[in-house]
């Protein structure tokens, strides 16, 4: 029988609404398995893991995410798949931030959630705990079918690193435009095989747990000042994502170009990614792009937000030399972006 561990970090799955104030407040797991009484049907064994300070996910941190991994690196032998109950605002950074941290990642990491509490009529949970779970067991000749880390939400199966929330308030929470769903959930649970990546045969699993999260971000609009870049650029931190225009493009005001100069000669790593949900930066293709190659930006092509944050905290916790870390986040290390 399979042995799967559910670890309970809070979220709106596991909420009620506190009848004085209204308010929704996260309550213990044996509630939520007492709304869930179909899970004695699914044909294995469910271990659980609550942790110890039930939060909504907009309290996640680094130090959740250390733990978290080595909850997963402490029972990966015993265990056929995880299964992790998250809130769904920060939930696309916590499963970008483990797929690094989990190298050779060889058993299914399934995040799921709810947009509304399990003990609501119209609830959405009950859908995606069981079908985490199934997918979380899925084996084909022994193999499991999805050795990832993923959010199973609303019917989809994404890869982790690849999607964000992009709906508060539809069950359609997720997406993932830039790379095929990993699995569709209707009559039959289809996953689509060609898009699913598996680690090398008898690759051993490495937990990396040390992050770094000195991390600024940059979100250019026309007329930013220098006033305001400089701020950002020149922040106690070692590494800055910048969130562009188009396919990776920004002012070419020497102005500009000068801040991004000294900032990466000063040993910063600059992380060009787009402002657009959908496509890639090609640094270099237009004029207005040409420059930040020239002065040593970093490419990073097709990447989420939230990937592209939780990439540098990890490669920063890696690496001291700014030159490594700028040639690993140019890298594809967890199928996070499709270097072209
Ligand atoms: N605020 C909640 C959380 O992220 C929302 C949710 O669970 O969907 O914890």
């Amino acid at each position: 029988m399979s042995q799967i561990l559910i670890i309970y970090t809070g979220g709106t799955i596991g909420m009620m609404s506190d009848p004085v104030t209204k308010v929704l407040k996260p309550i213990n797991f044996e509630q939520i398995m007492d709304n869930v009484p179909e899970l004695e049907k699914l044909n294995c064994k469910i271990q659980v893991h609550s942790f110890d300070e039930i939060i909504d996910s907009s309290n996640m941190n680094p130090a959740i995410w250390s733990e978290l991994a080595g909850l997963i690196q402490s029972n990966y032998d015993t265990v056929d798949g995880f299964v992790i109950l998250h809130g769904s605002d920060t939930m696309a950074f916590t499963a970008s931030v483990l797929s690094f941290m989990l190298e050779n990642l060889g058993k299914p990491v399934i995040f799921t959630g709810s947009q509304l509490p399990i003990s609501a009529v119209r609830t959405d949970a009950k859908e995606n705990l069981m079908t985490a779970i199934e997918i979380a067991k899925a084996k084909k000749n022994d193999r499991a079918r999805v050795p990832e880390v993923c959010i199973y939400f609303d019917y989809k199966l994404f890869r982790g690193n690849r999607s964000f929330k992009y709906n508060s308030s539809k069950f359609e929470a997720f997406r993932s435009p830039n790379y095929p769903i990993l699995a569709e959930s209707g009559v039959h649970l289809k996953f689509s095989l060609n898009d699913i990546k598996h680690p090398k045969e008898g690759a051993p699993l490495i937990v990396h747990k040390n992050l770094v999260s000195d991390v600024a971000v940059l979100k250019l609009y026309p007329g930013i000042s220098p006033k305001v870049v400089e701020t950002i650029l020149t922040a106690d931190v070692r590494g800055i994502v910048m969130e562009t225009f188009g396919a990776g493009n920004t002012t070419t005001d020497e102005w500009f170009v000068t801040l991004l100069k000294n900032a990466i000669d000063s040993g910063k790593v600059i992380l060009d990614i787009s402002q657009c949900k959908v496509g890639t930066v090609e640094l270099g293709r237009y004029e207005t792009s040409r420059h930040l190659k020239d002065v040593g930006v970093a490419n990073g092509y097709d990447m989420t937000y939230e990937s592209a944050v939780t990439k540098m905290m990890y490669l920063l916790g890696q690496y001291e030399d700014p030159k490594l870390v700028k040639e690993y986040l140019e890298m594809d290390l967890r199928g996070e972006i499709t270097v072209s």
